[in-house]
């Protein structure tokens, strides 16, 4: 392994082909997999895991906005990519992308129909979203007649699938209402294919769902975190491997006094002798304050080293009293050893949350 000598995000793509890997065994050969690459792949780099993901045959993207699209487009992916979300004002970047958009009301289906005749399309592939109980984004079950209305002889757009969102895919004490939303789902899809002439596919589950509710996999699933090597379930994470690998290195070693403070306001005592590290890494590298004040620790040569008063902006300082180190060594935020997850729930949040702030400003590696 290449030891860092700044701070890096490394990606390990061979643990990207093993949650890929992992997940498809969990599903039926015929199930399609679409790839949440949104948000720069979970904060990793959006172009380097779509195209590894395209290596290995994924079948669809799945982004959030229309400039993700655009950005996997440069990067020379041509797999099909849906978009969640997309604003109504990139419509027709959307359409000369080749992006396809997710529709979720009765308002987005018309400015939609609208921009596509402009561009003459015909059977462009549009899926519908509807909400089950997410309450987010989605069409209700009772807009059905009125979505077929409004496609009623219109040649511009054809349904390839329609999908929907679970709300609680990875709570056990929410299964019954997981069960609630995945037969309302169905509902909804009957009744829409019963009054279409074409086939589409469904899909629901994300990847708690995936490991969760497999029997509502559908024609496709779409999962994101657990491609990076999370589950949300401390026995599933344990056969993933997490891709991301935040890395530091020590700047500088103080010996610092009982009773001195250590970083801004003071909000560090000592309480006798301390050994601090300071680290190049800081909240706008998306280490938020959150961490500070000895709620989390990083590891330093393998050792657990507590964060010590407030995270700076480009720096923070570790308690390395006792741990043996010099200016130069390699420390681990989080990855490898330390799940993501677990430096997570030090600051009361989720792995989805460290691993998509970590900044633009943080360089990207491959594993080697
Ligand atoms: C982000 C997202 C996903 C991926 O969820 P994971 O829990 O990361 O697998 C799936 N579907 C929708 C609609 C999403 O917004």
């Amino acid at each position: 392994m290449v030891k860092a000598v700044e701070t890096t995000l490394e990606i390990d793509l061979n643990a990207l082909e093993h949650n890929y890997s992992h997940l498809k065994a969990r599903l039926k050969p015929s199930t399609k997999f679409m790839a949440v690459v949104k948000a720069f792949a979970y904060g990793s780099d959006m172009a380097i895991i779509a195209k590894k993901l395209e290596a290995l045959r994924v079948d669809y993207f799945a982004v959030a906005y229309v400039n993700e699209g655009v950005m996997l487009r440069n990067a020379g992916v041509k797999t099909p990519i849906l978009v969640l979300h997309p604003q109504s004002v990139n419509f027709d970047e959307l359409i000369e992308r080749c992006l396809e958009p997710s529709i979720y009301s009765l308002r987005v289906l018309k400015q939609f129909l609208t921009v596509a005749k402009q561009h003459g399309q015909s059977d462009y592939p549009v899926h519908l979203k509807f909400n089950t109980g997410l309450n987010r984004l989605g069409f209700w079950e009772r807009d059905v007649n009125f979505i077929l209305q409004q496609i009623h002889n219109r040649q511009e757009i054809k349904i390839k699938s329609i999908f929907s969102h679970l709300a609680a895919s990875e709570d056990a004490a929410e299964k019954e209402f997981s069960l609630k939303q995945i037969s309302l789902f169905e509902k909804v899809g009957a009744e829409l294919q019963e009054k279409l002439e074409y086939p589409f596919m469904k899909h629901m589950l994300n990847t708690s769902g995936i490991v969760n509710f497999s029997k509502a996999q559908y024609e496709m699933v779409r999962s994101g975190i657990g491609l990076y090597g999370y589950a949300n379930d401390a026995a599933i994470d344990g056969q993933l491997k997490p891709v991301a690998t935040l890395k530091t290195i020590i700047s500088q070693i103080h010996k610092i006094e009982p009773h001195e403070s250590v970083g801004y306001n003071r909000a560090f005592k000592a309480d006798g002798y301390k050994m601090t590290a300071t680290l190049p890494i800081g909240h706008a590298d998306g280490i938020g304050r959150q961490y500070g004040m000895g709620k989390t620790s990083v590891l330093v040569n393998g050792q657990p080293a507590l964060i010590i008063g407030n995270v700076c902006m480009d720096m923070m300082m570790v308690d390395v009293t006792g741990i043996d180190c010099k200016e130069g060594d390699e420390v681990i935020v989080f990855g490898g050893p330390l799940s993501a997850e677990t430096f997570a729930k030090t600051a009361n949040t989720i792995s989805y949350e460290i691993l998509t702030g970590i900044s633009q400003r943080v360089k990207r590696t491959v594993k080697k």
